[in-house]
């Protein structure tokens, strides 16, 4: 393992010179045009280590990149998962240029996740040099829109990690490189309150006011919490109403829920699916459900871990996991029963704020934590 160690060593400022590149090509995630400019950079790069890209379309978006190592359909292969965009809007890079002061490097998306991307990078050209080659077929799955999460990438992501023997998320850890062992299940419901308008003078007992309901239902749906247990429940939106004079006959209460188990997710489902109107004569509809499942400790995921606490081992490093409430596409994977280990990104901080910076030293070692998994997993 420490031939690698050396090897990522000896590659880091390569792999410096691919992340500053790919923090300057910004990618928001609205944006197709920019996140296409930076897919095509990542996918030229891999492409010269020999990897086979595919681009998949995406309706709105930008376009997901699928690379892949190795010979297909032998072996059951390992995914490197990951995203190609990032929170921020075009010309944030300047504002914030990427820099590098001492053992920081900063600059926005650079710890989510593009720095995660340069390590899949770095993993495999270290294999290369130091094995002659890749032990198993290796996919990676860059997601055009992860932090927007859209219908497509839900259904997209499992059915592409489908058949993989493990799937590793290099998105960021847990302060001090914390791996995330854990991660909350995430949904979102829509409640509309139906009732009747009136006159909120001349006659308001002929309104069914459906403000009034949707009132209720939100102190309901907070009673669906259990924050000691970290199941949440919170109203997010409400927009209801249409005069200032009329009684409402229409409102609707948008709700985000996380859970840490999909028991939580189950229960917390039928509780606002069976929601019934307050009021006589209104009326209440649900829409929506869980978008990510949670990230549990199964037992492929466990040994996955343990697997990496190995790794750590014998590069010297002690390899912890931990429960974060943020969700990521890693969620999908193991709801879909694949081995998934989440947060294998490089030491930093300030995912999606202003003082976002990762830690270079971490990279040669976070990247044979990554390489060394790749190995163990053949
Ligand atoms: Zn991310």
């Amino acid at each position: 393992m420490n031939d690698l160690l050396t090897e990522t060593e000896r590659l880091l400022p390569e792999c410096m010179g691919l992340l500053e590149h790919w923090v300057r090509l910004e990618s928001p995630s609205f944006d197709a045009d920019r996140v296409n400019r930076l897919g095509d950079a990542v996918a030229e790069a891999f492409a010269r280590l020999g990897g086979s890209v595919e681009r998949l379309p995406e309706a709105d978006r930008g376009r997901h990149l699928l690379i892949r190592f190795g010979k297909q359909g032998a072996e059951a292969p390992v995914m490197l998962l990951g995203h190609l965009d990032t929170v921020w809007p075009a010309g944030e890079i300047d504002r914030r240029p990427f820099t590098v002061d001492g053992d920081i490097a900063s600059g926005p998306g650079v710890f989510d996740m593009k720095a995660g991307i340069a390590m899949m990078w770095l993993a495999l050209r270290s294999l290369l040099s130091v094995r002659g080659s890749i032990p198993l077929p290796v996919a990676i799955l860059l997601t055009s829109n992860e932090e927007v999460g859209s219908p497509n990438v839900r259904e997209l992501v499992p059915r592409l990690a489908a058949g993989a023997r493990a799937v590793l998320v290099l998105e960021p850890p847990l302060p001090d490189g914390v791996l995330k062992t854990a991660r909350n299940g995430m949904g979102r419901f829509v409640i509309r309150a139906h009732g009747r308008s009136a006159h909120s003078g001349v006659n308001p007992a002929d309104g069914v006011n459906a403000v009034e309901e949707t009132a209720h239902q939100i102190l309901r749906l907070r009673e669906l919490g259990d924050p000691a247990n970290g199941t949440t429940v919170t109203a997010t939106m409400v927009e209801g109403g249409t005069r200032p004079n009329v009684v409402p006959a229409e409102c609707f209460v948008q709700a985000d829920c996380r859970v840490p188990s999909s028991a939580e997710a189950e229960r917390v489902t039928r509780a606002i699916r069976s929601l019934a109107p307050v009021l006589p004569g209104s009326r209440i509809e649900v829409e929506g459900g869980f978008r990510r499942p949670p990230l549990e400790p199964t037992p492929g995921n466990v040994r996955l871990f343990e697997m990496a606490r190995k790794v750590g081992k014998e590069i010297g490093r002690e390899i912890a996991g931990g429960r974060t409430g943020g969700a990521s596409d890693g969620n999908l994977t193991s709801g879909a029963g694949i081995a998934t280990l989440d947060g294998l990104g490089p030491v930093g901080l300030g995912a999606h704020q202003e003082d976002e910076h990762i830690r270079v030293s971490s990279l040669p070692w976070r990247t044979t934590l990554v390489a060394g998994l790749i190995e163990k997993l053949a």
